[in-house]
């Protein structure tokens, strides 16, 4: 399970989050959803520890950071290996191969042994469905397909919780169905997810919890098929409305 507890971020004067409290049960899907700017995205970096909160909790299972106290790297270091992230623009190595940029993380940061990680990879790639381009290299795949390595490269780390920052916002509209096709399989095998998108068929029909956030705040929370039927906070209303 993952457990956020009372998050703060905020950069110079600017605050961005502003006391977030969320849990997400082991295998659940938790959609984030919000204006520009509400905060969706430091919550994500925040959650990897790509950003430092400057107070709250994170809990992954047994992995705990309080940021009230001194938290070391290597603390650091150990929560952030049970998340994996996928971000909006794909962040491969261009040099690369498909099979390279996966195999990278085992092999340099857990010292898997190379075949063992290639393996692996190959495994990986075929269940995003890119057997077939092992070995190309990300400037002769389609975005679609490169997003797809890069949540082959992301679970190839296998972590406990998957973090999608808006994984289909820098794609053509013909493309985004194959990369949320993916997504949705590896909710339906059961992988722990915080997707931020504002692709709201996605997030009814895999959202388990569906979390509409404004100036650093949890405004509404609830079942997909209550928030978007009947959001009982005015704003969540707007927010549905401008995106239908
Ligand atoms: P969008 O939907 O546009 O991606 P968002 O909800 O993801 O927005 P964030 O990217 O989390 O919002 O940004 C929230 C606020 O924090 C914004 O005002 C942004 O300018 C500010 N911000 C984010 N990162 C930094 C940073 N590293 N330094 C200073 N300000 C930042």
């Amino acid at each position: 399970m993952l457990s956020i507890k009372n998050l703060h971020k905020q950069f110079g004067d600017l605050v961005v989050l502003d006391g977030i409290d969320l849990n997400v049960e082991t295998g659940k899907v938790v959609v984030v959803i919000g204006p520009s700017g509400s905060g969706k995205t430091t919550l994500l970096r925040c959650l990897n520890v790509l950003e430092t909160p400057n107070k709250g909790e994170l809990q992954i299972n047994n992995k705990v950071l309080d940021f009230s106290k001194k938290v070391t790297k290597k603390n650091i270091q150990a929560f952030r290996k049970q998340t994996g992230m996928v971000f909006q623009t794909y962040n491969l190595f261009p040099h690369k191969t498909a099979i390279e940029n996966v195999m990278e993380g085992p092999v340099i940061v857990q010292n898997i042994p190379k075949q063992e990680a290639r393996n692996k990879a190959r495994q990986l790639l075929e269940k995003v469905g890119l057997g077939d381009k092992i070995d190309y290299y990300p400037y002769q795949l389609s975005g679609g397909q490169q997003q797809r390595v890069g949540i082959a490269r992301a679970l190839a780390m296998e972590p406990e919780v998957m973090l999608f920052d808006e994984p289909t916002s820098a794609l053509d509209p013909e493309l985004i169905g194959e990369v949320l096709q993916v997504m949705k399989e590896l909710a339906e095998e059961g992988m722990t997810m915080v997707v931020v998108t504002h692709e709201m068929g996605f997030a009814r029909d895999v959202a388990d919890e569906v979390i509409f956030m404004e100036g650093g705040h949890i405004i509404e929370r609830g079942h997909p098929a209550d928030m978007f039927s009947r959001p009982s906070n005015s704003r969540t209303k707007e927010f549905l409305n401008l995106l239908s």
